[in-house]
């Protein structure tokens, strides 16, 4: 064919109404697929452009198929955590418990009493349960619930600072992840930024001496999230900042990242300050996620003194920023189990309680029951991790299996991309499965799984090798 022939292209309509395309076009629907075939042809048009070929409609039908597929696998599934990391920040962070679940699934399903006061049928504030229990759970005057922390921090700075400046240690502006950095979120909240101390080194003299220069609304106090300083470092204690920052008459708002309402050092977990210390130590507004050690769902909240708390409420912002009813709803519920003392029935808890001792007890049983089927298992103590913030690098000793005998990535491979998508880690060419993240009711389809993804991996061998 000559170059440059653009007639010899496919044409669009041939191409999204190809008799294979039926079933994508069932489930995207034919007008995406007619953009797709339209981007498809659209690139080949440039090609042939170019002095290159034009592509067979087989060709073009093929590249559409490739791009319907990955749109479709974009969709968010539900993956089997067998990584060992509890708050897998790439997994969703925390899995809600079934009070939770049910609770949404009860809300979701009709109207739910959001914002009206059944006893008076009047008008209620949003939230009012949430936002009441947590504050009481930590001794806090008020609460208030918005997306997550991120939100959190810049409705605190943009309410109590904005147009004013804020203090904050130059070992404090630090990078969380996804896009959370300390001056940026700053910046944004309408506050200007004033750095006081050095990297490694920052004194209750150095924040004194920035509120000299006045003009300042506030101190910010940032966990520095998984980010660690060892060696010749110094960092005020919170209350020593508490008593200035009252002294001076400016706000002092921590950014705690995650949101421990239990101190987990009892657990083996030592280094995650509680909320509770925050509050108790004198902070005027504490940031934290829901959805971290907290073990809800995603959200963030602001509490702390009531004056701070309204002045937030009330920006404009704050209805910007509010939680979603869903969220809300398994919040409520969430909350409630920490109420009662029903810790087991939020996962994240149980989770990181659960003894190695129990986690052996159930990797046997997997052992067993994958050696019944000729898959080679040894059962094996693991190292996993807290995740998401501040605790993300604290290793967590735990208990899993590893699969013997197979090629390691390989069988990795096909069990992230199967039905249910198992993710494990592979360490020393071997899948290392950790018993600590798997749900007691995702067992049996984490074993079938396996076995299919042996089973699979063997018979593309065997094939190979005829
Ligand atoms: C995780 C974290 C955040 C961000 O929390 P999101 O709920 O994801 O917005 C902010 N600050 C710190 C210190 C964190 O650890």
């Amino acid at each position: 064919m000559a170059l440059g022939d653009l007639s010899r292209l496919p044409r669009v309509d041939r191409v999204s109404q190809h008799p294979s395309l039926a079933s994508l076009r069932r489930r995207l629907g034919a007008e995406a697929l007619t953009r797709l075939a339209r981007r498809v042809i659209e690139e080949a048009r440039g090609v042939v452009r170019a002095g290159g070929a034009a592509p067979s409609e087989e060709e073009a039908v093929a590249q559409v198929a490739a791009l319907a597929r990955a749109s479709l696998s974009s969709r968010s599934r539900s993956v089997i955590n067998a990584t060992g990391v509890v708050l897998h920040t790439n997994l969703g962070r925390a899995p809600l418990g079934a009070r939770a679940v049910a609770a949404v699934e009860a809300s979701a399903q009709g109207y739910a009493s959001l914002e009206l006061d059944l006893s008076t049928g009047r008008r209620g504030p949003r939230g009012a349960f949430a936002e009441g229990a947590l504050a009481s759970l930590v001794g806090a005057e008020a609460a208030l619930l918005v997306n997550n922390c991120a939100a959190a921090v810049m409705l605190a700075l943009g309410a109590l600072a904005a147009g004013k400046k804020v203090v904050v240690s130059r070992g404090e502006l630090v990078e969380i992840g996804g896009g959370f950095r300390v001056p940026e979120v700053l910046a944004r909240s309408g506050a200007e930024l004033l750095e006081v101390g050095t990297t490694n080194r920052t004194r209750v003299a150095d924040y004194a001496q920035a509120l000299d220069g006045g003009g300042v609304a506030a101190i910010l106090r940032v966990h520095q999230g998984n980010f660690r300083q060892v060696g010749f470092v110094e960092r005020p204690e919170r209350r020593a900042l508490a008593a200035l920052a009252r002294e001076r008459g400016v706000w002092l708002v921590e950014d705690l990242g995650g949101g421990a309402l239990m101190d987990l050092e009892a657990w083996g977990l030592p280094g995650e300050p509680t909320v509770q210390a925050c509050v108790a130590g004198g902070v005027d507004v504490v940031c934290f996620s829901t959805d971290k050690v907290l073990g809800g769902p995603q959200g963030g909240a602001l509490l702390g003194r009531t004056e701070a708390v309204e002045r937030a409420r009330r920006d404009p912002l704050a209805r910007a920023l509010r939680m979603g009813r869903l969220p809300l709803v398994a919040l409520e519920e969430t909350l409630a189990c920490y109420q009662e003392g029903a810790l087991d029935e939020v996962p994240v808890l149980r989770m990181l309680r659960t003894s190695c001792e129990a986690l052996r007890a159930r990797a046997e049983g997997w052992r067993a029951w994958l050696s019944a089927r000729g898959i080679a298992v040894e059962v094996v103590s693991l190292e996993g991790a807290v995740g998401g913030g501040a605790l993300a690098e604290t290793p967590l000793a735990s208990v899993g299996i590893a699969v013997e005998g197979e090629e390691a990535e390989g069988l990795a491979e096909r069990l992230r991309t199967g039905a249910p998508a198992v993710l494990g880690r592979v360490q020393a060419e071997r899948l290392l499965v950790d018993a600590r993240t798997v749900l007691p009711e995702e067992d049996e389809r984490l074993l079938a799984a396996i076995e299919a993804a042996v089973t699979q991996g063997r018979g593309g061998r065997e094939q190979g090798q005829a």
